[in-house]
C-alpha cells in the first residue's frame, strides 16, 4: 500500500483548499511545503500586533466567489465585507467607478462579436475602432487593471473582461475583503487536511518520481514518499523544476515554462491613528496602481487605533526585475499616496515594500485566454494534476486559482462542487 492516496506539493491556498477537499472525502493527503510557513502568496504575517495579508488581498465576487463555495463544501460559509466603492483618482479630483456602470457601458459598446470572439480583441484595439474618448477609455483601463489586474490595453482582452464584469453585475460585488481575515481560511483548510493526514513545512519537493510511465510518488530530503496520485499546485512555470520535462510533449512543456504571469510593486504601510474610514477602493490613474486600507474592511487585522493601509502597482516583470528602475516606480508611487493621504507620512509605525517577478499565475491577455491556459491533467501522465492560478480556471488573478480547485476536485473525484 502507498503511503498516501495523495500527496499535493505545495501549501499555497490553492494546494490546500484541494488537500482538504480530498480529505474530506476521507483520502489520506500529504501536503508538503518548500517554506516554513504555508501560504504562499497568499501568506499572511504578525508584525507589531498587525496581521498583515502579502500585499491586497480582495476576493472578486464576494459571496459567489469559488473560494466561497469551497469554504462552504468544508463546513464553514464565508461572510464578507463588501467594497463599497471604487474611486479613480486622477486629475487632482475623485471619480466613482460604478462597477455595474461600467459593466453596462462596456455591454453597450460589445457590439455583434461573441464573447468568444472578443477574448481574442485587445482593449486597445476594440478602443481605438469604437473610437472612444478619453474619460471612457481611462475608464475602461482601470476597470482591466482593477478587475484582471492588467493594465496593458494592448493585451488585456475585451471578452475576458467583459466576462468579469458580467459577473459583477450578476453577484452585485466586485471585490470584498472575508470576514476575520485570510488566516481562518487557511485554520479551516489545514484543519481538514489534518484529519486524514498532515500538512508538513520546511518539506521541499525535489524531483516527482515516475516509474514505467506512471508516477509513484515524490523525493525529499528525507527520502521518497509514495503516493496513488500527485497534485503538483506550484506555478506551471516551476512545474519542470521538478518533474522530468522528456516525460510530456513539448508544446506542453513550452506552454508551462512560458506562461506570462502578471507582476508589480507592493507598499504596505503600518499607520498609528486614523487616515480614513473609508471602506473603498482607490485607484490612481498616475501611476496606475490602486489600494485600500485592510483594517477598515476587517478591524481585527490591526491593534486599536491602528491602521493597514496596501497598495499594489501592477508592472512588467522586466520592470520589477531591474531593481534600479524597480526603486524610481516606487519612489514615484508613494509620492502620489502621500499626496492622496497627506496625513500619512507622519502616521508610519512600519512599511515593507515588495518588488514581485510573479503576483498571480496567469496574466489574462489575448494570447492567454482561458482556453489557453494549462488544465488539470498532464497529457501522458494520467496520476498527476495541477492546480493553481495558472492553470485551468475562469475568471481573473486569484479566482483562477480557486476555480482551478474545483476543476480539479471534479476530474479526480468525478464529483461537481
Ligand atoms: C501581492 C499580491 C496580491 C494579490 N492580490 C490578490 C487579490 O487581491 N485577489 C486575489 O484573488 N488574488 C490575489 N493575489 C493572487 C493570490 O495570492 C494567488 O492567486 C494565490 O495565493 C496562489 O495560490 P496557489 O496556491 O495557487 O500558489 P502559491 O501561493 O504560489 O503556492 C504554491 C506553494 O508551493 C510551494 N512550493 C514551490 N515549490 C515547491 C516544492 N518544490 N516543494 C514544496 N513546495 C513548493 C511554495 O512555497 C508555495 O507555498 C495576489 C498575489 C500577490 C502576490
Amino acid at each position: 500500500m502507498k503511503d498516501y492516496d495523495f500527496i499535493v506539493i505545495g501549501a499555497g491556498i490553492n494546494g490546500l483548499a484541494l488537500g482538504a477537499l480530498l480529505s474530506k472525502d476521507g483520502a489520506r493527503v500529504l501536503v508538503l511545503e518548500k517554506s516554513r510557513e504555508i501560504g504562499g502568496r497568499a501568506w499572511v504575517q504578525e508584525r507589531e500586533g498587525f496581521q498583515v495579508d502579502y500585499g491586497m488581498h480582495l476576493v472578486r465576487f464576494g459571496r459567489e466567489s469559488a473560494l466561497a463555495g469551497i469554504c462552504a463544501d468544508l463546513d464553514h460559509p464565508l461572510e464578507f465585507h463588501n467594497v463599497e466603492s471604487t474611486y479613480l483618482v486622477a486629475d487632482g479630483s475623485q471619480l466613482e467607478i460604478p462597477a455595474r456602470g461600467a459593466s453596462q457601458s462596456m455591454n453597450m459598446f460589445a457590439g455583434d462579436l461573441s464573447l468568444d470572439e472578443l477574448k481574442r480583441v485587445s482593449l486597445k484595439a476594440w478602443m481605438d475602432e469604437k473610437g472612444m474618448g478619453r474619460r471612457i477609455r481611462r475608464l475602461f483601463t482601470a476597470t482591466s487593471a482593477t478587475l484582471n489586474v492588467n493594465p496593458f490595453v494592448e493585451r488585456s482582452s475585451v471578452g475576458e473582461l467583459l466576462l468579469n464584469l458580467k459577473k459583477v453585475g450578476e453577484s452585485e460585488v466586485g471585490a470584498a475583503y472575508p470576514v476575520g481575515g485570510w488566516q481562518p481560511i487557511f485554520r479551516l483548510f489545514q484543519d481538514w487536511v489534518g484529519k486524514n493526514g498532515e500538512v508538513r513545512t520546511a518539506a521541499p519537493v525535489e524531483s516527482i518520481v515516475v516509474q514505467g510511465g506512471r508516477i509513484v510518488g515524490v523525493r525529499t530530503r528525507e527520502g521518497n514518499i509514495s503516493a496513488e496520485r500527485v497534485v503538483s499546485s506550484i506555478p506551471c512555470q516551476g512545474l519542470f523544476n521538478i518533474l522530468d520535462e522528456k516525460l510530456c510533449p513539448p508544446v506542453f512543456v513550452a506552454k508551462c515554462r512560458g506562461f506570462r504571469p502578471t507582476a508589480g510593486i507592493v507598499l504596505d504601510y503600518g499607520i498609528s491613528g486614523t487616515i480614513s474610514e473609508g471602506r473603498n477602493l482607490w485607484c490612481l490613474w498616475e501611476p496606475l496602481s490602486y489600494g485600500f486600507f485592510s483594517s477598515n474592511f476587517e478591524p481585527r487585522l490591526a491593534p486599536p487605533n491602528r491602521q493597514i493601509l496596501t497598495w499594489f502597482y501592477p508592472l512588467e516583470k522586466f520592470q520589477v526585475e531591474d531593481k534600479e528602475a524597480a526603486r524610481g516606480f516606487e519612489a514615484k508611487l508613494e509620492k502620489e499616496i502621500f499626496s492622496l493621504f497627506p496625513a500619512l507620512p507622519e502616521r508610519i509605525k512600519w512599511r515593507r515594500s515588495l518588488f514581485l517577478p510573479v503576483v498571480d499565475g496567469a496574466e489574462v491577455s489575448v494570447d492567454q485566454i482561458q482556453e489557453d491556459r494549462p488544465g488539470s491533467t498532464v497529457p501522458g501522465l494520467d496520476n498527476l494534476f495541477l492546480v493553481g492560478d495558472s492553470v485551468g480556471g475562469e475568471g481573473a488573478g486569484g479566482d483562477i486559482g480557486h476555480n482551478s480547485v474545483r476543476q480539479c476536485y471534479s476530474v479526480i473525484t468525478g464529483k461537481k462542487i
